[in-house]
């Protein structure tokens, strides 16, 4: 083995799994890794950004594996065996990281990222009612509210980030039993639930 070589520790897929990329649709589109392991990061959400380590504010949708029960562990990782369960389908970055040499995926990470609209986009109705939650739920209007000075004790924000909390309920409690959707594809079309993300724009709520 060259120094360069994984040795399959797992520390990559312990810190979470990758982002996919356009090039990698088709894995998803053709079923290869089943929608109901990933969920998107929605334009705004904070975020942490592996490279610097620091929270940032996704620029756009990002779609990522979901994690294991507890903590950042890539779904697929197999602990036991110490090996990737979709090695074969693995996405774009986890073939191109080296944990040796990150320059290689530094050229790729946040380009060419696979967002909703490449996937569903021409899914009448259900489009339609993603960029309708997205309008609602939009976290650059939540950053807004949460920044405006002196504002995060008044009644109006409180009452504003409850509203937006109630209809995203609502929303995925809708899809589920009107429309009949897996509840663990929820993830993927509207975004982790607003009631567990807004606590990171600030500590107020
Ligand atoms: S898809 Fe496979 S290689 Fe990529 S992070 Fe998950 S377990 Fe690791």
């Amino acid at each position: 083995m060259n120094s360069t070589e994984c040795k399959r520790c797992g520390t990559c897929c312990k810190k979470g799994g990758p982002s996919f990329h356009i090039e990698d649709r088709a894995l998803i589109e053709d079923g290869y890794i089943p929608a109901k392991y990933f969920y998107t990061i929605r334009e705004g959400e904070p975020v942490r950004d592996n490279i610097t380590e620091r929270v940032v504010y996704a620029p756009s949708d990002i779609i990522k594996i979901k994690g294991q029960k507890t903590g950042w562990t890539c779904f697929f990782y197999d602990e036991t065996e110490k090996r990737c369960a979709v090695y074969e389908y693995r996405p774009l970055e986890c073939k191109l990281l080296n944990c040796r040499d990150t320059s290689v995926i530094e050229r790729v990470f946040g380009k060419n990222l696979l967002t909703r609209k490449e996937i569903m986009g021409s899914v009448g109705g259900l489009w339609e009612l993603i960029v309708e939650h997205d309008n609602r739920c939009s976290y650059r209007e939540i950053k807004k509210l949460a920044d405006e000075p002196g504002n995060t004790k008044k009644r109006g924000l409180y009452q504003k980030v409850a509203e937006i909390i109630e209809y995203d309920k609502t929303v995925r409690e809708l899809v589920v039993e009107k429309g009949r959707i897996d509840s663990d594809l929820l993830d993927l079309l509207f975004g982790r639930p607003v009631s567990s993300i807004i606590n990171h724009f600030t500590e107020t709520f």
